[in-house]
């Protein structure tokens, strides 16, 4: 039996930051703009630390100017609403990103719509996610965007394939089936309340997983030749990374399958500098 395509997510997303440090120089000499991407971390959750690690590094790697915001776990509401509003103002900054989740005593929502939608480089406003449901010009959801990109390193035509996506959060899955619908995929959502979750499987040409269940996706459950992304990231207890499909199974069964790490990971990163340069283009027209 033939095994499946790796889907590349490091290479495809260091290809893309390649062209994105060009159009990066591009506009500062052109227009003397240099994007600027605000990061506020709230408190010290290890794996947020890491995320936000990640993606400074990326910023800076390929020119973006990074403003960090450190607040206490116990900062109030008020306070990170008037740290935003003043992002707001700020014109050097295009893009602003809290990162998730906040602590408890925080209502999300209230932070993420305080964010001017101009700058919403994550798309998790209420207004950047109707705009995507209503097929406007707005920033798609940095894991949905590249996930996008993957399937279409592997699939030209997307038109009248059955897909199915498991998980429906506000950032991934939920915006994933919009994605999707808007290229003509016929789009299953699943959840954790979904019954009989293999026989969806069997019959999606392309299955993405964003779940943060390990192995939760056994690999007889998987069309034979279809595209998977995993999106989940999981951790075991000897500290190693694992995605939501169980990859060596899956292998058999898939056409092409992204790895965890190693795929859509490096590809939300990407999609967070892609929508930062496209504000700070916007900023100059
Ligand atoms: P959430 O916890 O917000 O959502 C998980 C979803 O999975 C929910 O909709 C839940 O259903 C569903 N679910 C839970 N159990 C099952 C089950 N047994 N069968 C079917 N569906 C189930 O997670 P996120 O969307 O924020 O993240 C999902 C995973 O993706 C995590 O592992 C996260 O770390 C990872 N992630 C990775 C990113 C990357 O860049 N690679 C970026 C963002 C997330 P219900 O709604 O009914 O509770």
């Amino acid at each position: 039996m033939n095994l499946a395509k790796i889907i590349d997510g490091k290479a495809i997303a260091a290809n893309l930051r390649q062209n994105i440090i060009k159009d990066v120089l591009e506009l500062k000499s052109s227009k003397n703009i240099i994007p600027g991407l605000a990061v506020i971390l709230v408190g010290d959750n290890p794996a947020s630390k890491l995320y936000v690690r990640n993606k400074i590094t990326a910023c800076k790697k390929v020119g973006i100017k990074l403003f960090e915001f450190y607040p206490e776990a116990n900062v109030s509401e008020v306070e990170l609403i008037k740290l935003i509003n003043s992002l707001n103002e700020n014109k050097e900054i295009h893009g602003i990103l809290v990162q998730l989740p906040l602590p408890d005593h925080i209502n999300s929502m209230n932070i993420i719509n305080a964010i001017d939608p101009r700058k919403d480089v994550d798309g998790f406003t209420a207004t950047n996610l109707g705009k995507l449901v209503t097929e406007q010009d707005c920033f798609v959801p940095c894991t949905p965007q590249g996930c996008l990109i993957l399937i279409k390193s592997i699939i030209d035509k997307l038109d009248g394939l059955n897909a199915l996506v498991v998980g429906r959060s506000n950032i991934v899955g939920k915006p994933m089936l919009h994605v999707l619908i808007q290229n003509n995929c016929t789009v299953t959502l699943a959840h954790s309340h979904t019954k009989n979750l293999p026989l969806l499987c069997k019959q999606a040409d392309i299955l993405v997983v964003a779940v943060g269940s390990s192995n939760l996706i056994k690999g007889d459950w998987i069309k034979p030749g279809s595209t998977v992304i995993d999106v989940g990231i999981n951790y075991t207890a000897d500290n190693k990374i694992t995605g939501d499909v169980d990859f060596k199974e899956a292998a058999h069964y898939a056409g092409a399958i992204s790895p965890v790490p190693g795929g859509a990971g490096p590809m939300t990163v990407t999609c967070l500098l892609k929508n930062t340069l496209k504000s700070a283009l916007y900023s100059a027209l």
